[in-house]
């Protein structure tokens, strides 16, 4: 049922509202040449690979923990703008069949023109970062202090920039200053410290509730007359961070997932890590369903 599960393509066409993209995770439409509705569905993927079935009650927890987030750091910091405009289903769908598929798990945003930039924050070195370490030294073209372990916490947190591809197409770690060439050296400035600044306090607010967010990524929209960047997209969630269970934490080796883990293990011990049509079992869903809501809940209550 399309209320309880809703992992397949959502039609919003008999409503005239036209689907703009297709995420992994994502449907957004155009519900004016302002406003765009983003509904976070059940899907999951894990080593790039979408599963064939999803984890009922993900999207809406997504979508609720970057509202969440966007008014935790509005009351921080008030002077950054962000496109939410709310998590209402939209008046013209309301009493419509749809409606209660969209209950929860939309969000509706003021559109922006998009910075071509993700803007990456990472507070701990893993994943790709890790990987340049240990061959360069370097972390996105960027010299940093020479005896780090893997997972270990940098004294500072890093702006470590890509660029965005293409659907199909890899992002390419940049340095800052070949973000600047890329979008202009003031708004590339504002964005690493907009996103620094946001990063540290959601790492500080996360740490005191047992969950490392050891990076995440950030997108901006401008607005073009006064060069301001206003934080769009998802904030802060597992989808766009990597969250580590704090009590399991320990440098020197990669650390678990903390919503994911369960899925990617499962997958290794199968055999079917990158393989496509994968159909999760009811444990590694129910496994990962408990995660999501954990994560939320450590985070948010509830
Ligand atoms: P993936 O599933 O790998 O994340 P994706 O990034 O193409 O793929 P989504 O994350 O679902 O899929 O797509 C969201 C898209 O919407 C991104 O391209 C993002 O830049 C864009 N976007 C986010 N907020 C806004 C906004 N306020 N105005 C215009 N575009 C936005
Ligand atoms: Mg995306």
């Amino acid at each position: 049922m399309a209320a309880t599960q809703p992992i397949t393509a959502l039609d919003l066409a008999p409503y005239n509202i036209k689907k703009i993209a297709s995420g992994k995770v994502r449907e957004i439409f155009e519900l004016d040449s302002f406003t765009l509705l983003f509904v976070a569905t059940d899907r999951i993927s894990a080593y790039d690979v979408i599963l064939t079935n999803g984890i009922p009650g993900k999207g809406e927890l997504l979508t609720q923990l970057s509202a969440q987030w966007f008014s935790l750091i509005t009351s921080k910091l008030p002077s950054l703008r962000n496109h939410l405009v709310g998590t209402d289903v939209p008046d013209v769908l309301k009493g419509t069949d749809v409606e209660s598929a969209l209950r929860g798990r939309s969000m509706q945003v003021r559109r922006y023109e998009i910075v071509p930039l993700e803007s990456i924050v990472r507070g701990y070195i893993t994943g790709s970062a890790w990987k340049e370490y240990q061959q360069h030294g370097t972390v996105h073209g960027t010299s940093v202090p020479a005896g780090l372990q893997e997972s270990q916490r940098f004294e500072k947190a890093l702006w470590t920039p890509s660029t965005k591809a293409e659907a199909g197409e890899h992002d390419e770690n940049i340095s800052p200053d070949r973000a600047a060439e890329l979008v202009g050296p003031k708004v590339a400035k504002k964005i690493e410290e907009v996103s620094l600044a946001v990063y540290e306090l959601a790492r500080d607010y996360a740490a005191e509730r047992g969950i490392i967010i050891a990076d995440t990524k950030f997108e901006f929209g401008l607005i073009p007359e006064t060069g301001e960047v206003v934080l769009v997209d998802e904030v802060l969630t597992p989808d766009s961070s990597r969250f580590w269970p704090k009590e399991k934490y320990e440098v020197g080796k990669g650390q678990e997932s903390f919503d994911k883990q369960f899925l990617r293990d499962w997958l290794v011990r199968e055999g079917l890590k990158g393989k496509e049509g994968v159909e999760m079992s009811g444990e590694v869903v129910a496994e990962t369903g408990r995660r999501y809501r954990e994560a939320f809940g450590r985070l948010f209550g509830g």
